[in-house]
């Protein structure tokens, strides 16, 4: 039995905005994998809960006329992974979701609950940071879309309002046409395991392959929010793939733009290790994936 005051299907998201709106002390819940794990713990004793899990608009991944890609908030992990859309055009995002919890989680867990439990640890996270994904919003005042950067405010807080529904991501042509990427995971044990670090880089090379154009990279675990490396995106545009001072100066520049700190998974110097060395890998394979050489490196 789980200690909650009631649970409300909702029809449709306004259905669930009016609930949220009538009960003060209650909150949505869509897989129920992190919300379930809180009220078991007590810290979410007694709340009211509001499901959006069987609402259908909320669900799926479609394409616009523009290029835009759509992900609906209620979309589970492995249906992102299994996804034509997401396969063809950011696959690095189904390699990010297919590294959470466990076939279970990733058959239930949401990519909304996922963004808007605010973690920093969450795996999706630093994939839709590093691709710019914007987020729909509905509450009781209508629409708003807000950009992923400004999203998070702190650890587990962002400025999605109690009743606000996440009803979907947008990813826009420009963010991710001719990037290739790449998650790299940190943590003790393949599977059931929280991202001691996260880094997700996204590259694009020059047409003749032997220079980048752009780089994104954002990082879960490295700094209170999901968060980019900006110095070190500014220091790597324009480099040729043969300046040997490459991996290591763009490596240094992301360690200056995080902000790592102990915790019981792992030490901060631990992380600052981390925040170098995967930053250099997963540069390296986005490279190599885009079709560039980094012979230097093996
Ligand atoms: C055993 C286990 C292993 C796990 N492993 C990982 C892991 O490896 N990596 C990882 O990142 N996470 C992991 N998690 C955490 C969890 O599975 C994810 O965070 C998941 O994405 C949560 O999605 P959900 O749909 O279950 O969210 P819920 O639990 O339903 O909700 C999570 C939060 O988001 C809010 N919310 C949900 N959907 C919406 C929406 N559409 N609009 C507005 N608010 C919304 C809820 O109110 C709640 O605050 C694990 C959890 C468990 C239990």
């Amino acid at each position: 039995m789980f200690d909650i005051s009631f649970l409300y299907e909702a029809k449709d998201v306004k259905d669930a905005i009016k609930k949220l709106v009538e009960n003060e002390n209650s909150e949505i819940v869509s897989g129920g994998t992190d919300v379930l794990i809180r009220v078991r713990e007590g810290k979410d004793a007694g709340m009211g809960l509001v499901s959006i899990h069987n609402i259908s608009e909320l669900k799926g991944v479609s394409i616009e006329n523009d290029g835009t890609i759509v992900i609906g908030a209620g979309t589970s992990f492995h249906d992102i992974t299994n996804d034509d859309i997401i396969k063809k055009y950011i696959p690095s995002l189904a390699e990010a979701v297919d590294t959470i919890g466990g076939p279970q989680i990733r058959e239930t867990g949401t990519i909304g609950g996922n963004i808007c439990n605010g973690a920093t640890s969450a795996d999706s996270a630093s994939t839709m940071v590093a691709l710019d994904a914007c987020i729909v919003l509905e509450g009781p005042e209508g629409e708003r879309i807000v950009d992923i950067k400004d999203f998070y405010t702190g650890p587990g807080k962002t400025v999605r309002d109690r009743c606000e529904v996440c009803k979907c991501f947008k990813i826009k042509k420009e963010n991710y046409e001719n990037y290739f990427g790449y998650y790299f995971k940190y943590g003790k044990r393949k599977s059931l395991e929280i991202a001691t670090l996260g880094c997700s880089v996204l590259v694009k090379l020059n047409a003749t392959k032997d220079a980048i154009d752009d780089v994104k990279i954002a990082y879960g675990v490295a700094a209170p929010t999901p968060s980019r490396a900006v110095s070190a995106e500014e220091y790597v545009r324009g480099k040729k793939l043969v300046d040997k001072n490459l991996l290591d100066t763009f490596a240094d520049k992301a360690l200056s733009d995080m902000k790592p700190r102990n915790s019981w998974r792992a030490s901060k110097e631990f992380r600052e290790q981390l925040i170098k060395e995967m930053a250099k890998r997963s540069l390296v394979n986005s490279i190599r994936r885009a079709g560039g050489k980094i012979e230097y490196y093996v």
